[in-house]
């Protein structure tokens, strides 16, 4: 059996500071010393959860998946999310296609993609649970023989399945910092220091979950992220909370104006966009996604490139060429810009709590964590060449005998495979 295991916004940079506090994580650490792990290993952009979710599946990027989250389609002038849109093959998809049996639980990547609610051969298995150690406790009894709840059906096991993935967000959601959090011993943080404590506790607890699921006889596992996160409106860095609350919208929409550019900010998903704009700017927290809408010459373009670097706040500004180097979507904008922490442009409400965000490009929302263990695995081996998402899936295939994923364009990981 193959076991993935997904733990959204897994960043590398987490399980570096969970390692070393208290109790620590003895089972991701036996993962690494054991099996092989993708030291440095990093997602694309947008660093968003349904884009990199479905490029860790399918290995392709979203330039193939279609996958952007959001982009303001030029032509109807409205703003269309993508949803769970993936236009390639997914792992369960091409491991169903070789005869291969899955299964899934919480894993909603292969909801109708491989994994099918009520499906006893295939089944997705959902049952609202809200973090990774109940889930993992659904996933034994699964195994165990016991009925366990897919679409509006209970299912059994019929055999094992090859291919098996287990999902939790409980990271991704400490992350974000809400009025959810997985656990009831967390509370929201309202500083930089609660913020990584509750990051720590989280990955120590599904530390300790992840060792019963490494229990498993004759089973490879493979545990990876679809991003990291960062901390924004909060004391960080050298910059006051005071200056960190300001929302950076007004400044970021005036450094176009200077270089010469009419554009509009859009005030919602809904909001019409007047016929005579020059371009069209879309925020959400700490990205910004710049559509030109009447193609402006060359020079236009570079002065509004620099303008928007010269910023202090801003971490990187893309042109659509250098998007394409991280794998982005053609349609995705015409100039991709996002604010280093702890800064963040608007779109968002500020409250008394730290914001959590992973819209960027922070080494720390870019490099995640990827590690293989068990079955088929060289053992002790630390990856330290620069790899990526699009890896992934071929790999994954490749541990499970099969070709594929079809539109899989990431090269597969020889050097982590036992017989080569
Ligand atoms: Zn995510």
């Amino acid at each position: 059996m193959f076991l993935y295991i997904n733990w959204d916004g897994f960043s590398r940079h987490w399980y570096e500071k969970a390692r070393t506090v208290g109790a620590g994580t003895p089972n991701l650490d036996r993962m690494i010393a054991l099996g092989a792990s993708l030291e440095n290993h990093y997602c694309g952009i947008p660093a968003i959860t349904n884009p990199m979710q479905q490029t860790l599946v399918s290995g392709a990027w979203p330039e193939k998946t279609g996958n952007c989250y959001a982009y303001f389609d030029k032509n109807t002038k409205k703003v269309v999310m993508t949803g769970r849109l993936n236009l390639c093959e997914s792992i369960a998809e091409a491991a169903l296609r070789r005869g291969l049996s899955c299964a899934s639980v919480h894993g909603w990547y292969f909801e109708n993609r491989g994994c099918v609610p009520g499906d006893a051969s295939n089944p997705y298995i959902q049952n609202s649970l809200p973090n990774f150690e109940t889930r993992v406790e659904l996933l034994l009894s699964y195994l165990e023989g016991e009925a366990v709840p897919s679409g509006d059906v209970l299912v059994t096991i019929q055999k094992r399945p090859n291919f098996l993935s287990i999902y939790a967000d409980d990271i991704d959601t400490v992350c974000h910092n809400g009025e959810r959090l997985p656990y009831p011993q967390l509370q929201r943080a309202k500083t930089l220091d609660q913020w990584y404590e509750n990051l720590v506790y989280t990955v120590q607890r599904m530390d300790k979950a992840l060792g019963k699921l490494l229990e498993l006889p004759d089973t490879t596992f493979a545990l990876a992220a679809d991003h990291g996160g960062m901390p924004y409106a909060t004391a960080a860095f050298g910059v006051s909370r005071e200056e960190a609350r300001v929302p950076r919208g007004a400044e970021l929409m005036e450094a176009i104006r200077s270089a010469g550019l009419d554009a509009y900010l859009l005030k919602s998903m809904h909001d019409t966009v007047p016929a005579d704009a020059q371009a069209l700017v879309m925020l959400m927290g700490t990205q910004a996604q710049l559509y030109y809408l009447q193609a402006p010459d060359a020079e236009i373009r570079k002065r509004v490139l620099k303008s928007i670097r010269s910023l202090a706040f801003i971490d990187r500004c893309l042109d659509e060429q250098q998007q394409q180097a991280y794998g982005s979507w053609k349609g995705f904008c015409d100039v991709y810009a996002v604010s280093r922490s702890p800064y963040f442009l608007g779109g968002v409400e500020v409250n008394e709590f730290l914001g959590g965000s992973h819209a960027g490009m922070e080494e720390s929302i870019m490099h995640v964590f990827c590690a293989f263990y068990g079955k088929g695995i060289e053992q002790g081996l630390r990856v330290t060449h620069r790899t990526t998402l699009p890896q992934f899936a071929p790999t994954v295939c490749r541990l499970l005998s099969i070709d594929g994923p079809a539109d899989a364009k990431g090269l597969i990981l020889n050097e982590i495979l036992e017989e080569k």
